[in-house]
Parts: structure tokens; C-alpha cells; sequence
């Protein structure tokens, strides 16, 4: 699987005001920069498994795992802890999941990554995304050395050290780096946040992004208006600013988190933003596994209920 890294996105907002500027209609600017709800996406429950977008949020308990696959092309973010790494691993097996196009470690909380040995042993895996860190500020826990060695002996693995404003294609899939756009020494801001397209569908996904890096993301002036949101943080009251919610305006929302888990995520003030502006939740702990499908055009869901 090739992954393709596309010229880097100028930024759509002084675009934009550019335009407004000038008298060009905002219709007109719609369909420049993409941004704006032009419809809104439908979200109904799966009839069929035949979709070409699959995108499955594991119940790993408290942490993420993610497997985004579309022909050829599969992603995995993150997995769980290192002692859901067998059964994250089997998950994937029995999905059919062989080879890993791209494994993307969302920053280095062993919550995150400490499954990640477990993925490079079971499986092929041909790139893994992660971000720089400058050298007082790299993290000491053993799973992120453990990811680095193990990308590093995983034969043909081009490891990539991705940063906000770059934009890959992987097969069909079109992956735009939001964050971190500043260094951070709160590793939930070094968190990558990266959009995915597939045809008129988007998904937002956030690992634990926290307020700063949500603020950093808005300065920047990032069009993350996404149909789905992985909610950063599980649901954290420190992330999901109503700022960047309002920014991102999505259909559904997904919170992966472990039930009854000793932090209280998710947290009563996130769910109730969430719901306020009407968003459909999803969440690991009371659905299990959530599996969104998507022609390109509308999404889908499935929930696997323990
Ligand atoms: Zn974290
Ligand atoms: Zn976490």
C-alpha cells in the first residue's frame, strides 16, 4: 500500500474572509473550501456489512483502539492497554485484518500504545505515525520505547514523524494532521489529531487531545468540521471545548471508554454538550464495540452489545 503525501493545505479561513471580502457568495465559498454543512449526513443502523468504509472504535475497555478499512487500505490507531493486546489482536484477526497500511500511535500514554508490540508482532505493518518530540520533553514510559523498537525491527516499516498542516492519501482515504500544532509537555496535547475523508463522510479522530491543543487547532484556522468525532480524552471534561465542538459540528459522536472506570469518564459535562446540540452518542462501555459503515455518502452503525 502506497501512502502518498499530498502538497500542504493553505489555510481556508483568510481564504475565506478573502472572498467575503471581495463579494463572492458564501454558496461559491462552500464549494472552495469544503467547510459548512452542506447537508447533513444520515446515521442509521447498518442493514449490510457491504460498505467499502469501515471504521470499528474496539471496546479495548479504558483506552482507544481503532481500525479504519476501505479496499486495501487499513488503518489502526492506537489498540488499549498491554494486557487487552491479545484480545485487540484477535479482534483484528477475526476481521480479517493481515496486513497494516499505516498503525498510527496517537501520543504516548500506555492506555494508547501499550498494545502496540502486540499489533507489530501479529501483524505486517508498513508505516507507523507518531509524533516529534524535542529531547527534554521525550516521553520516558517503556511502551513508547517499545513502540519505537518495534517499528524499527518491523522489516520495510517507514516510521514517520507526522506534524499539523500535512495531508497523506491512502488508497482512497484522504488523511489531513491537525495537531499538535505546538509542542506541549502535556502529552494529551501531543496527541495527534488527524481528519479522514472518504468521499462526502469525515471522521475526526482526537486520541486525548486536551483545551490547548482544541484552541491550538481553532488559531490555526483548520476547517474540522467532521460528520464523525472520536470525543478526545474518553470523554474527558478537560477536552470537547464547546468551541471546538461548534467547530466541529458533527453527526455522532464516539466516546471509547471502560466502564465503571476509576476517572468518571465520560464526563457529565461532556454528554451533556454533546447532547445539546444533538449529537448522537456512541460509547464503548454500554454499546461495546461501534462499527460506523459508509458508502462516501451516508454512515452507518452497528453496535456489538456484550
Ligand atoms: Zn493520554
Ligand atoms: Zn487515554
Amino acid at each position: 500500500m502506497e501512502i502518498k503525501k499530498t502538497k500542504l493545505q493553505k489555510y481556508l479561513l483568510p481564504l475565506a474572509l478573502i472572498l467575503i471580502a471581495v463579494g463572492i457568495g458564501v454558496a461559491v465559498l462552500l464549494a472552495v473550501s469544503g467547510s459548512g454543512r452542506e447537508r447533513d449526513v444520515n446515521v442509521s443502523d447498518a442493514v449490510s456489512a457491504d460498505y467499502p468504509l469501515r471504521v470499528d472504535f474496539v471496546d479495548v475497555g479504558q483506552g482507544d483502539g481503532i481500525l479504519i478499512r476501505c479496499g486495501d487500505s487499513v488503518i489502526v490507531i492506537d489498540g488499549g492497554e498491554p494486557d487487552v493486546g491479545g484480545p485487540f489482536v484477535s479482534y483484528l484477526k477475526n476481521v480479517g485484518v493481515s496486513t497494516v497500511s499505516c498503525y498510527i500511535a496517537s501520543h504516548p500514554h500506555v492506555d494508547h500504545i501499550g498494545a502496540a508490540a502486540a499489533v507489530f508482532a501479529a501483524f505486517d505493518v508498513q508505516s507507523m505515525w507518531t509524533t516529534a518530540f524535542s529531547e527534554l520533553n521525550t516521553p520516558t514510559v517503556s511502551a513508547y520505547e517499545d513502540l519505537l523498537t518495534a517499528a524499527a525491527n518491523e522489516p520495510g516499516c517507514e516510521v514517520r514523524f507526522v506534524a499539523a498542516g500535512e495531508e497523506y492519501d491512502i488508497g482512497e482515504l484522504h488523511l489531513q494532521i491537525f495537531a499538535p500544532v505546538t509542542e506541549s509537555t502535556n502529552h494529551n496535547d501531543m496527541s495527534i489529531v488527524v481528519r479522514l475523508t472518504y468521499g462526502d463522510v469525515s471522521f475526526l479522530f482526537t486520541g486525548d487531545t486536551e483545551a490547548g491543543s482544541e484552541q491550538a487547532m481553532l488559531d490555526a484556522g483548520f476547517s474540522l468540521r467532521s460528520d464523525v468525532l472520536k470525543v478526545a480524552h474518553h470523554g474527558s471534561s478537560s477536552s470537547t471545548t464547546e468551541a471546538f465542538l461548534s467547530a466541529v459540528d458533527p453527526a455522532a459522536a464516539v466516546i471509547s471508554c471502560g466502564t465503571g472506570n476509576a476517572y468518571g469518564h465520560p464526563h457529565r459535562e461532556v454528554l451533556q454538550r454533546l447532547e445539546d446540540a444533538g449529537i448522537s452518542i456512541y460509547r464503548t462501555d454500554t454499546d461495546g464495540s461501534v462499527i460506523l459503515f459508509s458508502d462516501g455518502k451516508d454512515l452507518f452503525v452497528r453496535r456489538m452489545v456484550r
